[in-house]
């Protein structure tokens, strides 16, 4: 009988009633390591009135005594990541320093938000009109909901609760039921932190867990993060159901390669963004897009560095680890068997790799396919795998052309040494993250995460000022204090006086 991971409620572990379960796997090894509970109904509405209850109290909590609680948190994190990123590494199956970088980039939002009595502070205009005052102060919504996906089970909720919490919010986390363990972690990091019961809540779960979070009266913001289609259907129904919606979905990200770039330069971006944590990221890169002569150097170049990657159990040596589960590993090899059947180059074969480790876990190596165009399903759909297509195209128009007609508009980069085009790329792009010469160019915490087109149906990107700005309302306050010369009775419009 392998542990349950369960929910955590008003400060509490709970199993839950529904009596449903789902397995987790390490898929290193392809063992089932342990079961997490799945709500129903019932189980989801006991999670969210633990965090409607503990609203009022949080929410009037000072500004300070948020901060010095998110400043706790921060030092136990700081001490205590590699706990953390061994869980990560043990059910999402990223090698351990890419899970120790993932913990690190949600690290960041922590600190952001250690900043939240500036960052919540109004503005007020003293005598806007004679003797009145006017002052903008922002607000809470009110418990929110975080629906995260599983290829970061640290750094996607890390993107929204720090915020949220600081900024007066109670929090239900509903992590990806794949890599569920990584977000108990957290809830007992909070308690040792001081956060009071209630505040940040784990629901584990499935869709029915979503749709009672999507609807439910007393949830009402949604940050929503996974595939386009979940993403189109979570911004739907949130909405309609009267919520604040930010749903980042997912991604095709492009790199252009200009002539006189610096090709090395280029070929390890390539590699790094194609096939870091096994090309499960919603900021790798998955289409090179080689313009001009130097499509074969650049292609050769790859091509020797992918021959070059380790594949194996994310706790040794290796570069690359596995998929998350059998299924999503045989859906990306079914992705490569297409690209060849429609006249894609086979350049480096991932199927046939010798990975560092159980003969059962779910291995793919790192492939790279030439001459991809944009018909194929390798290009068409976002496969969420270590596959590399490069497509050739003649000019800077043609390569641009191609990124902006794509569905998709996370990220998308430049490697030139031209100033002028890496400007006009800046400028033209249809993307929401740009990288000159940087291939995952994930922003700063203080800047905001977001993409355009079908990556993101909301106005709010995560994190930064749109972050503070979506977990708050803002407010119009206009004071007088009574002023015997100004009484009377006057029954216009208010005018400016
Ligand atoms: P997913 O859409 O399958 O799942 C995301 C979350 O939604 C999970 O918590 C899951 O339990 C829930 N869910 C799944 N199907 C649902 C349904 N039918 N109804 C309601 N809820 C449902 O995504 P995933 O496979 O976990 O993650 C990978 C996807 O996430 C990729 O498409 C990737 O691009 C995307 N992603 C995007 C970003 C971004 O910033 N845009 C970041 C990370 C991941």
């Amino acid at each position: 009988m392998t542990a349950l991971v369960q929910h955590w409620c008003d400060g509490k572990l709970w199993t839950g009633t529904s009596g449903r379960t789902a397995p987790v796997t390490n898929p290193a090894t392809g063992a089932v390591t342990a079961h997490v509970a799945l709500a129903d109904i019932g189980d989801a509405q006991r999670v969210i009135g633990a965090a409607a209850a503990a609203f009022p109290a949080w929410r009037d909590t000072s500004v300070a005594k948020r901060a010095a609680i998110l400043f706790r948190f921060r030092e136990l994190l700081n001490e205590r990541k590699s706990e953390l990123s061994e869980i990560i590494t043990r059910e999402h199956g990223k090698v351990l320093h890419d899970a120790l970088g993932e913990v690190g980039r949600g690290q960041e939002v922590v600190e952001f938000a250690c900043g939240i009595p500036h960052l919540m502070s109004g503005r007020f205009t003293e005598n806007a009109s004679t003797k009145l005052d006017v002052y903008s102060i922002r607000q809470p919504v009110g418990p929110v909901a975080i629906i995260s996906p599983f290829n970061f089970p640290a750094m996607v909720p890390m993107w929204f609760f720090p915020l949220a919490i600081a900024t007066g919010n109670t929090v239900v986390l509903k992590p990806s039921e794949k890599d569920p363990s990584a977000a108990l972690w957290l809830a007992r990091l909070w308690a040792e932190a001081g956060l009071p019961d209630g505040v940040f809540n784990v629901l584990q779960g499935d869709k029915i867990a979503v749709d009672e979070l999507l609807t439910d009266r007393r949830i009402k913001a949604v940050s929503f993060v996974g595939s386009t289609p979940v993403a189109e259907y979570v911004y739907a129904t949130a909405t309609a159901a009267g919520k604040r919606v930010q749903a980042l979905g997912g991604a095709k990200n492009h790199a252009l390669v200009l002539p006189g770039a610096d090709l090395d330069l280029a070929a390890d971006a390539m590699v790094n963004a194609g096939f870091g944590s096994a090309g499960e990221r919603c900021m790798a890169i998955s289409v090179c897009v080689a313009v001009g002569a130097i499509g074969d150097e650049l292609v050769a170049g790859i091509a020797a560095r992918t021959r070059s990657i380790k594949t194996g159990d994310g706790t040794g040596d290796a570069d690359m680890g596995p998929l998350v589960t059998r299924a999503h590993r045989d859906r990306v090899a079914s992705y490569i068997e297409a690209g060849l059947v429609a006249g894609a180059e086979l350049v480096v074969d991932g199927r046939a790799v010798e990975a560092d480790g159980s003969p059962d876990g779910f291995w793919l190596g790192p492939t790279l396919l030439d001459r991809v165009t944009p018909e194929m399903s390798v290009y068409t759909d976002e496969i969420f795998g270590p596959v590399l297509a490069v497509v050739r195209a003649d000019s800077y128009d043609a390569a641009l052309e191609l990124i902006n007609d794509n569905p998709y508009g996370n990220g998308a980069a430049i490697f030139t040494n031209d100033g002028g085009a890496a400007r006009r790329f800046q400028n033209e792009v249809e993307a929401g993250m740009v990288g000159i010469n940087v291939p995952i160019p994930v922003p700063m915490a203080y800047y905001s995460f977001g993409g355009w087109k079908a990556s993101l149906f909301g106005d709010a990107h995560a994190h930064g000022a749109d972050g503070v700005q979506f977990f708050t309302r803002g407010k119009a306050v206009t004071t007088r204090w009574p002023d015997l010369s100004r009484s009377g009775l006057e029954l216009g419009f208010p005018q400016n006086t």
